[in-house]
């Protein structure tokens, strides 16, 4: 064959391998919505794409419709709203009442799903910041009790003076919703980013490889590490999400629920990797609160949780338990970075 002959050959060959490549190649559909008080993105490969796309947005916006604490006719708005007197409320809400609970006291109350006045109070949901004197703060903090909230079959019930708030498991709760919805309508390959860094993934990415999932130099405006999931679900809380800066103090949005203030424990975000979104969602808003000593200790004393995490110090220092160590890895221009494993 001439040079020319086979050069034609050539590009003929690799015209048809790259036609076959395109053919072969899983239908992909993405969408962006705003629920839950955030911009949620979803990416979903496969036959049936489409339409699975169709009900989980669908099923974000229910959601959303339910449990917001700002909506007039959301559940959670009528439980707030109901002075102290039984609600009754979907299967739905009342199934994630009953596993945050679980939660709030299994992490000792450091989440709590009643630290709304709280929040309301710093401004968060109307952003009007302000930050409460000394004597407001002890008032709110009587205020936040999880113990006191009543769950019998599908009726609420709290003091009047108590507010529910599912900011914290919401999107998780979610990302565990939609994935077993996704894995119903087919779907084996799937990227669910549900909003301030809470992901659910389904599978791995089309070519079989693993999600790749950029972690947030909180200091900075890049990612500093890469964390590789497959079909896990990934949360962080963290302290450059959403605040607001007085007097050079930066006052963020989770709350320790002991004092009614934003949690100040040395740690600037927490991330957790976990077959449930929930426990990622729920964990890493309690381990912010905790910090990184306390943080540990909890994670070796709840192996039955089945998460790992990820804690950046307010010095930069990451702290990682081991089951993390090799799905993460430093980005560029991280390489120096001091890391911590701990079994
Ligand atoms: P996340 O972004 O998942 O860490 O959740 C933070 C959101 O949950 C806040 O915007 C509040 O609405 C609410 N929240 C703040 N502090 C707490 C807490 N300690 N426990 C439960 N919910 C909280
Ligand atoms: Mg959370």
């Amino acid at each position: 064959m001439s040079g020319a002959r086979r050069g034609a050959a050539l590009a003929l060959a690799a015209l048809m391998l790259s036609l076959s490549a395109c053919s072969s190649a899983p239908k992909k559909e993405e969408e962006t919505l705003f629920a839950m008080d955030t911009v949620m993105s979803l990416t979903l490969y496969g036959d049936n794409a489409r339409d699975a796309l169709a009900q989980a947005t669908d099923t974000l916006e229910q959601l959303d419709e339910l449990w917001s604490p700002t909506q007039e006719d959301s559940q959670i708005w009528a439980v707030n709203h109901s002075g102290g007197s039984w609600t009754t409320v979907d299967g739905e809400t009342s199934v994630l009442l009953q596993q945050s609970l679980e939660l709030c006291q299994i992490t000792d109350g450091a989440l709590d799903i009643t630290a709304y006045p709280a929040v309301e109070a710093w401004g968060f949901p109307s952003g009007d910041y302000r930050v409460p004197a000394q004597a407001e703060l002890d008032q709110l903090a009587s205020r936040i009790d999880y113990s006191q909230v009543e769950l019998a079959g599908n009726r609420v019930r709290l003091p009047a003076s108590m507010s529910l708030d599912l900011g914290a498991v919401a999107k998780g709760w979610a990302g565990e919703l939609l994935s077993q919805q996704l894995s119903e309508a087919g779907i084996k390959s799937a990227l669910l980013d549900l909003g301030q860094s809470t992901i659910q993934t389904v599978g791995t990415k089309p070519d079989g490889s693993p999600w790749r999932i950029g972690i947030q130099d909180p200091a900075g405006e890049s990612y500093l590490g890469i964390l590789e999931l497959t079909g896990q679900a990934m949360g962080t809380s963290g302290d450059y999400q959403r605040y607001f800066e007085q007097d050079g103090v930066r006052y963020c949005h989770i709350i320790d629920p002991a004092t009614a203030a934003p949690a100040r424990s040395g740690v600037r975000s927490v991330t957790v990797v976990s077959s449930s979104a929930l426990n990622c969602d729920a964990l890493s808003t309690a381990l912010f609160v905790m910090g990184t000593e306390k943080g540990v200790a909890f994670w070796r004393e709840h192996p039955e949780l089945d998460f790992q995490a990820l804690w950046i110090g307010e010095d930069g220092t990451i702290t990682l338990t081991k089951g993390l160590q090799s799905s993460f890895s430093l980005a560029q221009g991280y390489e120096d970075r001091e890391v911590q494993v701990v079994s």
